[in-house]
């Protein structure tokens, strides 16, 4: 027997045959996914939109993946870190403004001084801001001990993109290694988990190489790992990478625009209740693109806070938005995109994802 369109959308849990058809789903079966989605978030999450102020504390980088502006490798780019004030000033500005909650990024990097660095902030914050702020951390891969002792300092949320589910695309994309193992990358995950972390992952859709089978089993990658929070978005070509001698073998921007958005609406289908980032890769390619995504089932997004004067030297892809905007521009911009999007800012809400506190409680 066959199903037919609106019997596989309704199924409780897609196969991976379902999911690859719904990602090839066109017109107006594509936005019966959209709306689909629209109707889960309305009634597991509702229309509240949570901030995460961003700070992109370093581009300083010990890695060299392939798709990746900021790898070791681009000499062309200035290395910046932020001082100790940069970072507890902009965190001082999300806790006035009532974000609530706050991202530190950067490239990655071990050693004992730099791990050392990110306590004593992560300290400092809480100090300045009385422990209100949620802070989350984007640092990569790290040690089990690492992360326990940025845990103890205080850090909730860590988020490590996957960036690709499948062990055989990650290969192609990632310098073969030690410091670019895919497995490591899973222990990383699995660790954070068992630490108490409300973890986030994800991946990058329209990659070279990527098919939409890929994306059916990332899609199921995530609901098997129960995570807490996703964050994916297009992957957007740069000059300075060696991936970039693929660029014409790419979907068109349009279309990896597309992808994403049906990844979301199917993600928000298949994990009710987690948290999903409407990514700023989404709003490079579409300037209504976080808009888009919030009306098919993302709940939150992520003004960067960075100061504007290293903002340029973050670019992780080409074309990254919003990199001469100052933050109270960018804060007033924002939560009248948000506001048309039909949802409504959560401020002074931490906006931790339902499915972390309901497991908490299970
Ligand atoms: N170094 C940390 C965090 C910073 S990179 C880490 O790698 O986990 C944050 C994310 O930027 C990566 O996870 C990746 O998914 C995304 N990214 C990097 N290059 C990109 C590109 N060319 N297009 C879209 N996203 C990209
Ligand atoms: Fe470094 Fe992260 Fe970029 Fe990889 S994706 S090169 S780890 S900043």
């Amino acid at each position: 027997m066959t199903l037919d369109f609106d019997e596989i959308l309704n199924k409780s849990d897609f196969t991976k045959d379902d999911l690859i058809f719904l990602l090839n789903a066109e017109d107006e079966f594509r936005k019966k996914i959209f709306a689909r989605a629209a109707e889960v978030k309305e009634e597991y999450i509702g229309n509240k939109v949570y901030y995460r102020g961003l700070i992109e504390y370093s581009n300083r980088c010990s890695k060299n993946c392939y798709y990746c502006g900021v790898r070791a490798g681009n000499k062309k780019i200035k290395r910046y870190q932020l001082t100790d004030d940069e970072v507890v000033e902009a965190a001082v500005f999300a806790h006035k403004n009532k974000f609530a909650s706050i991202v530190i990024q950067a490239g990655e990097r071990s050693g004992k001084v730099f791990t050392a660095k990110i306590e004593t902030l992560i300290r400092k914050i809480h100090k300045a801001t009385n422990s209100e702020l949620h802070i989350t951390l984007s640092l990569g891969e790290q040690s089990e001990e690492t992360y326990r002792k940025w845990f103890k300092a205080g850090a909730h949320r860590y988020l490590l993109r996957i960036e690709v589910s499948s062990p055989d695309l990650y290969i192609k994309l990632h310098p073969l290694n030690k410091i670019h193992d895919y497995q490591t990358r899973l222990d990383c995950l699995r660790s954070l988990k068992q630490i108490g972390y409300q973890v986030g992952t994800g991946v990058m859709i329209g990659l070279p190489f990527q098919t939409i089978d890929d994306l059916a089993e990332d899609l199921l990658f995530f609901k098997k790992f129960d995570i807490d929070m996703a964050g994916m978005g297009p992957y957007i070509e740069h000059n300075d990478t060696p991936l970039f001698q693929y660029s014409e073998q790419l979907l068109p921007k349009a279309g990896r625009f597309d992808l994403s958005l049906k990844m979301v609406a199917l993600l928000r289908i298949m994990m009710k209740n987690i948290n999903i980032a409407a990514t700023t890769a989404m709003q490079s390619i579409d300037p209504q693109g976080r808009e888009k995504a919030i009306m098919i089932g993302s709940n939150v997004v992520m003004p960067n806070l960075t100061p504007i004067k290293y903002r340029e030297d973050y670019l992780l892809y080409q074309d990254k938005p919003c990199v001469d905007e100052e933050a109270e521009e960018c804060r007033g911009c924002l939560e009248a995109r948000i506001k048309m999007a039909g949802a409504e800012v959560g401020y002074g809400e931490w906006g931790d994802s339902k499915h972390y506190k309901n497991n908490l409680h299970a």
